[in-house]
């Protein structure tokens, strides 16, 4: 009994060190051991999408309605965000207003129709509650392997810092390497990829 009780015990634990304290989501660990797994079985393609959204000018909803107020909205984001992509996609917070989203398809246009989606869905309740914050997003779709899901992460990243540049509250796509069957890009893709990351 106290050897069941403590490997229950330890499997809470473990899953509590990859999960983001405040939204819930998984953090920068959580994060790289899932999509590792799905890297691992994906020899054969087609890949992924990768989403990278940091919030514009955040600091000043902490600025004018206190810290509490910037950690409400940072609980709401992730709760849009979950209930707008589907449970097979892995949603992380890797720290402060930095989120992203891996998409286990390299379906591009399905990809940025839920990105927009979800980018209308944030704005309008941003506006809504009178926090005057936008979106800079970067999506970058993989036909090829990257080294590491920290490759992919830096793609993104890099993405989403263009759409910083050029002013805020946009996305830049990109699509990495050849796609060798164009019917991937169509129609709506598979569902049961993950099952873990819910
Ligand atoms: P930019 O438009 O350039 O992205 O600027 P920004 O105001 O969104 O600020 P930036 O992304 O440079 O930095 C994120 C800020 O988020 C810094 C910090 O004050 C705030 N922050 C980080 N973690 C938390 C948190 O857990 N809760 C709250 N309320 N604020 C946080
Ligand atoms: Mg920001």
């Amino acid at each position: 009994y106290i050897i069941s009780l403590l490997r229950k015990m330890y499997e809470a634990e473990r899953l509590l060190s990859r999960k983001d304290w405040l939204t819930s989501l998984y953090n920068y660990r959580g994060f790289v051991e899932l999509t590792k797994k799905f890297l691992d079985n994906t020899h054969n393609k087609p890949l992924f999408s990768l989403a990278y959204i940091d919030l514009d000018k955040f600091k000043t909803v902490n600025d004018k309605y206190g810290h509490a107020e910037g950690d409400k909205l940072l609980r709401l984001f992730a709760k849009i965000l979950l209930r707008t992509v589907r449970s097979t996609d892995i949603c992380a917070r890797l720290g402060g207003d930095e989120f992203v989203v891996f998409f286990p398809t390299p379906n591009c246009e399905f990809v940025r129709g839920m990105v927009e989606k979800l980018n209308s869905r944030l704005l309008k309740t941003m506006e809504k509650k009178d926090w005057s914050v936008t979106f800079s997003i970067g999506v970058a779709t993989f036909f090829t392997h990257p080294k590491n899901i920290d490759e992919a992460i830096q793609s993104a990243d890099k993405l989403m810092y263009a759409s910083k540049k050029k002013g805020r509250n946009q996305v830049h796509y990109q699509e990495v390497g050849e796609v060798e069957d164009p019917n991937i890009l169509r129609g709506e893709p598979p569902k049961e990829v993950h099952s873990d990351c819910e």
